[in-house]
């Protein structure tokens, strides 16, 4: 982790997803040039006309002041209102093609890692595992086109790859154009 830019605990290298990039913007909120911005997903139903620096996103003051959320809160099932609103008011969100949405895990949402195609997630088994058995629910009944599916990830559709913050298991969904 680079800067000294405060810490996401639910989306902890928001350089390495690519959310929170080095630039000289000035903060719509806090009007300062820290360094880094924000590039990512913001909902509000007020006019935005620029982007956010990390630290206004961590404290909630970017939230609060423009009424928005960096994700919504679709997905986030059965964990606390506090978790929720760490999640949804002051964690940076991510790209997607689709609207993005968050994972839970163990009760608690998980920590966002990024976008990975299938040699990445070849990589933990576990969370291959999920996505094939969420799929199979989905309806994929044809075994060799869901296999198909799964081995193209990475062209076209990808896999959004979360961890666990509490047993450390993966657990991914799939996003597509
Ligand atoms: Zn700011
Ligand atoms: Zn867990």
């Amino acid at each position: 982790m680079s800067a000294g830019l405060p810490f996401f605990r639910y989306h902890p290298d928001p350089l390495a997803s690519g959310s929170i990039r080095a630039a000289a913007e000035t903060c719509t909120c806090c009007k300062r040039s820290m360094g880094w911005i924000y590039t990512a997903t913001f909902y509000t139903a007020q006019d935005v006309s620029g982007r956010f620096c990390p630290w206004c996103i961590a404290d909630g003051s970017a939230a609060e002041r423009f009424a928005g959320e960096f994700t919504d809160s679709y997905g986030l099932d059965g964990v606390s209102e506090d978790v929720l609103h760490e999640v949804t008011r002051r964690t940076p969100g991510f790209h997607a093609w689709q609207d993005p949405h968050w994972l839970v895990h163990c009760q608690d949402a998980a920590a966002f890692v990024g976008e990975v195609g299938y040699t990445e997630l070849a990589a933990r088994p576990e969370a291959l595992g999920q996505l094939r058995s969420d799929m199979r629910i989905d309806g994929w009944h044809d075994e060799n086109r869901l296999e198909h599916f799964l081995t193209s990830l990475g062209e076209g559709a990808t896999a959004m790859l979360f961890r666990c913050t509490v047993c450390g298991a993966h657990l991914a969904y799939t996003d597509a154009s």
